[in-house]
């Protein structure tokens, strides 16, 4: 029996990670639950998993959660804030740690994670960004086993040798190749872009996610900010990271072999393949998502990106070449940016054009530790703050 901790569990991968528990009740139990501020979604979460805790992001949240729990007959303790993350992230009792928080929120508790050495499946790409090398030493100094949720990352993991150490040459790889769906905007008129509407941009065409990564999908920084956790999950550098557009998202990703090889892992787009998949590695368990019929699909397509229309992916490769902070201010700079525009403060061809400038503005610096790494991460913010304003 394995003890989980789902930080995020109200969001679209923590109740995806809740599903696929639910049908493997032998093996897992739920030690902890995290929200931020869907107290009444956490407490029916609480009611049917019985977690031995539940985290909430405020006293007032942590006030009415009780409340609930109470109400329910349910002995959950209650905790908020962010030491409380931490602490259910590094707890003894916790074995799992499905990392869900969405953007740097979830740096912290990952870290904790990762520092406690647990077996960390990790979707919260951006603490993966910000923090870089930092995460990579901290998971390897602990031992923690670190396991990609990410459909794509998931996908190379799959298409790699067993026990894989971060050398593609030594395994004979030669090329990673991440598929990109180009998201609801691939065939839109470019100079439409302007006026898109935040409603137009998280209506993605192959997946249910969360509004900040369905945005980031329009705009092609998902992609981006993949090519980077795929430089830093799989060791791999800028130029043996290739984005290809494929719009069914059936073919998730690609491992490219010096053979001629090319690996590919397959499957209907619905996250809970990669989160079963990663749950239960190395071994199978069913995650409720069907067989995939490719007569059904028929025609499988590729072409390349269109950088002058996906601005965003070029900036996030040359974030990965620049190295020391430039991922960190990218990720910064990008969230209050997608915030920014969710609350129609700005327009959608904005979000490119903050983050350059903001790149653009604040010189480069070596980040070696956590304090430094927040220090970029806060003055990027404020930057693009300050700009929008
Ligand atoms: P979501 O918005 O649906 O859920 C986010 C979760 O984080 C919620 O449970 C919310 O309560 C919690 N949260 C938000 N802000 C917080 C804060 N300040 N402090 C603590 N908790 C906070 O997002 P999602 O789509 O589930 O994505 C989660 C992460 O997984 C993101 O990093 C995303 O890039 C990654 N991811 C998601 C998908 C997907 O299919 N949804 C696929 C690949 C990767
Ligand atoms: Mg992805």
């Amino acid at each position: 029996m394995q003890n989980i901790t789902i930080l995020g569990s109200t969001g679209s991968i923590g109740m995806s990670t809740l599903d696929v528990l639910a049908r493997h009740p032998e093996r897992y139990s739920v030690y902890a639950l995290t929200a931020h501020s869907r107290v009444e979604q956490l407490a029916e979460q609480c009611l049917q998993f019985k977690p031995k805790l539940a985290v909430v992001g405020s006293a007032a949240a942590a006030q009415q959660l009780s409340k609930l729990l109470r109400a329910k007959g349910l002995h959950t303790e209650v905790a908020y804030g962010e030491a409380a993350l931490c602490e259910v992230a590094g707890a003894d009792a916790c074995d799992v740690v499905m990392a869900a928080i969405v953007g740097a929120a979830g740096l912290a508790p990952s870290l904790a994670a990762a520092r406690a050495g647990k077996k960390i499946l990790l979707a919260n790409k951006e603490a993966l960004v910000m923090s870089g090398q930092l995460f990579i030493d901290a998971v390897s100094k602990s031992g923690a086993v670190l396991l990609p949720i990410d459909s794509e990352h998931n996908a190379i993991f799959q298409c790699l040798p067993h026990g894989y150490q971060r050398q593609p040459a030594a395994v004979g790889v030669e090329k990673i190749l991440l598929t990109a769906s180009g998201g609801p905007f691939l065939h839109r008129a470019v100079e439409t872009l302007g006026a898109v509407t935040p409603a137009e941009a998280i209506a993605h065409p192959n997946w249910v996610m969360g509004r900040k990564i369905s945005v980031d999908s329009a705009t092609m920084m998902n992609k981006g900010l993949e090519v980077i956790e795929a430089h830093w999950l799989f060791g791999a550098s800028a130029s043996q990271i290739e984005v290809v557009i494929h719009p069914q998202s059936v073919i998730h990703s690609m491992v490219s072999y010096i053979d001629g090889s090319v690996l590919a892992q397959l499957g209907n787009p619905d996250m809970r393949t990669p989160i079963a998949n990663a749950l239960a590695y190395p071994e199978r368990i069913a995650s409720g998502v069907g067989p995939l019929d490719l007569t059904v699909i028929g025609q499988l397509q590729f072409t390349r990106p269109d950088l002058l229309r996906f601005p965003c992916l070029k900036l996030a490769y040359d974030a990965l070449l620049a190295g020391g902070s430039a991922a960190t201010i990218l990720n910064a700079a990008n969230e209050v940016a997608v915030q920014a525009f969710l609350d129609e403060k700005i327009g959608f061809r904005m979000i490119d054009q903050l983050i350059a400038r903001t790149m653009d503005k604040l010189p480069l610096c070596a980040v070696t530790d956590i304090d430094a790494l927040l220090e970029q991460d806060q003055l990027a913010r404020e930057t693009v703050q300050s700009l929008i304003s």
